[in-house]
């Protein structure tokens, strides 16, 4: 089994840099922890991909959150990722499903609906800093390349996809970023654009294809020259832990902590990775005392 990983670099001799990154495990263990449909697991890949990518082009290695605020069944999801390679994602309704477009096209729009699409990251000054922008397309990687034109003034061409196999298991995930820097020339602007245009809409079976990520970074380029600066190894990371949900649950009124003491137990659930953490009354009475 291959370790999801994520690499970047420049391109077209520094006129333009690229994000690569090979999400399959980590969306499928997403997959898993949420029980998600296909379609909803392939809206959630992509957002998972998405801000891992959107946030290798930052520099600061704090959380990115990436939020789609939508109509659809999914009833909107949300990804938080950083450039260390760490993501974790929910949706509101990971059972959402929907015909497929065509055989092996899983229509996420269908799933996504009409909404905004909000971001946001941290600036060096310690502050956050969100975007929202309305959904264009539901397909997510048009969504994010609309992010970051309009928000961010930064052109990028997008390419996200998940393969979910008839089994149901995230057969493969992936996606790739490309950037023209300002001084990128008429030439290196149409090199990409003609990269973008060859891999289509089909680099999510490229990534299913059991390469290793060398080969899929060379296969994505195809005879642009590139250069790779940094390697990450991606996971499903999530920052709960009992500790934290023992805060959450000291917040609740003194009359809820009563109520949960009286059924003698409280179980909490991780929305992120789906964990349950079981609070017994004892501990329930402690949280209560230190209140
Ligand atoms: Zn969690």
């Amino acid at each position: 089994m291959r370790q999801d990983e994520m690499w970047m670099g420049t391109l077209c001799n520094g006129q333009a840099r690229w994000v690569a990154a090979r999400t399959t495990h980590t969306v499928e263990e997403a997959r898993i922890r949420h029980q998600a449909a296909p379609a909803a697991i392939a809206a959630l890949g992509r957002l998972m991909t998405g801000t891992l990518l959107l946030g290798a082009t930052f520099k600061n290695a704090g959380d990115i959150t990436a939020r789609l605020l939508s109509d659809g069944p999914l009833r909107g999801a949300l990804a938080v990722g950083n450039r260390l390679g760490q993501v974790r994602a929910y949706a509101q309704n990971p059972q959402a499903d929907a015909p497929p477009k065509r055989p092996g096209k899983l229509d996420v729009a269908a799933v996504v609906g009409q909404g905004e699409f909000a971001v946001s990251r941290p600036m060096d000054n310690g502050a956050y800093y969100t975007g929202t922008v309305p959904i264009i397309s539901g397909e997510i990687a048009e969504d994010f390349a609309h992010y970051l034109l309009h928000s961010e003034q930064i052109p990028s061409a997008v390419l996200l996809g998940v393969l979910v196999e008839t089994d149901l298991h995230v057969a493969g995930s992936g996606g790739l970023l490309l950037q023209p820097l300002p001084e990128a020339d008429e030439s290196t602007l149409q090199a990409l654009e003609a990269c973008v245009a060859r891999l289509g809409a089909g680099i999510s079976v490229l990534v299913a294809e059991d390469e290793d990520m060398s080969a899929y970074v060379d296969r994505c380029m195809g005879t642009l020259p590139y250069r790779v600066q940094e390697k990450t190894s991606v996971q499903f990371t999530c920052s709960c832990a009992k500790q934290k949900l023992t805060d959450v649950l000291a917040s609740l009124g003194d009359e809820e902590l009563a109520n949960l003491i009286a059924q003698g137990e409280a179980e909490v659930v991780c929305h992120f990775c789906n964990e349950r953490y079981l609070f017994s009354r004892e501990e329930l009475l402690k949280i209560r005392s230190a209140d």
